[in-house]
């Protein structure tokens, strides 16, 4: 990292990842979207492997475990009889129904982050996205689009096959999904391309780390704030229109799903 040191905040190793969320006296909520396939599962599992102190929500969902999840481990798997008492009850942050199946953040996961000094990750799509971003306006967020609609589809393909999954028209369904997901970009902070991996999961680190900084009173400098800001959204505006054109999308502030 490129950092200035009088611009580094004050820590025992002097790296940015090291500013814990307790440090800054309070919790950063950072939600990411994307659509399926893109590659936010696998970015999301590198980020939580290299920046401490984030928590990690584990979703509900009706739909059933697929390749080698595990319940408890990517979500919590339940019925919809026991989905539906847990929104009559309210124990959701938000909930929506995706690809007909409902999903939800339990209340419980954004309390005990605030608790513990946490910062804590969502990985939700567009409706709950914006359902939050009315609930907690501070909360960080980040729209993760795949170079193309074509390599998308190759990695949905791909994918399939890897978890031996044979109906063909979840990929169709899952690129329809994706077009009309995409619409909802510019309700983003950051927009991260996943084209390299690499690249991509230093961008994201980035991002984390240079909010982490803003919020406990440093502006990021450096190799950190170079790759964070090339994601905003306001500098990337230009530069995703050929990514949207091959969805045949136009720009749009609407929630579709
Ligand atoms: P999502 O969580 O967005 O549905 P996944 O993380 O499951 O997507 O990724 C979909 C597929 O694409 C997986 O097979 C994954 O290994 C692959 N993948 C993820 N990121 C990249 C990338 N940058 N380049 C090529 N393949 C990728
Ligand atoms: P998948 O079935 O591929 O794991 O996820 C499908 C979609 O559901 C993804 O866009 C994912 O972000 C979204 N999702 C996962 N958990 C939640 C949740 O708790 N709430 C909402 N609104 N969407 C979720």
């Amino acid at each position: 990292m490129a950092g200035e040191p009088k611009q580094q905040p004050a820590n025992s190793n002097g790296d940015p990842a090291a500013l814990s969320a307790s440090q800054q006296g309070r919790g950063l909520v950072f939600i990411i979207s994307a659509p399926s396939g893109s590659g936010k599962s696998t970015l999301v599992n590198e980020l939580r492997h290299s920046v401490g102190d984030l928590d990690f929500s584990i979703s509900y969902t009706t739909r059933p475990p697929r390749g080698s999840e595990q319940n408890g481990r990517e979500y919590h798997y339940i019925s919809r009889d026991e989905f539906e008492r847990m929104i009559a009850a309210d124990e959701f942050l938000e909930y929506a129904d995706v690809f007909g199946n409902y999903y939800g953040t339990a209340r419980g996961f954004l309390d005990r982050a605030r608790q513990r000094g946490h910062d804590l990750l969502l990985d939700i799509d567009v409706q709950g996205a914006a359902q939050l971003q009315d609930k907690l306006p501070d909360s960080i967020s980040i729209f993760v689009l795949p170079p193309s609609r074509r390599e998308l589809e190759l990695r949905l393909r791909r994918r399939s096959s890897a978890e031996h999954v044979k109906d063909h028209g979840i990929i169709q369904r899952r690129l329809d999904t994706a077009s009309r997901e995409i619409c909802n970009y510019n309700r983003y902070d950051y927009i991260l391309v996943n084209d390299r991996l690499e690249d991509s999961i230093e961008a994201l680190k980035s991002i984390v780390l240079s909010e982490r900084l803003r919020r406990s009173g440093h502006e990021p400098s450096g190799e950190v704030r170079r790759l964070a800001e090339r994601c905003r959204l306001e500098n990337v505006r230009e530069s995703i229109q050929s990514i949207l054109a091959t969805f045949g999308n136009e720009e749009s502030s609407a929630v579709r799903n």
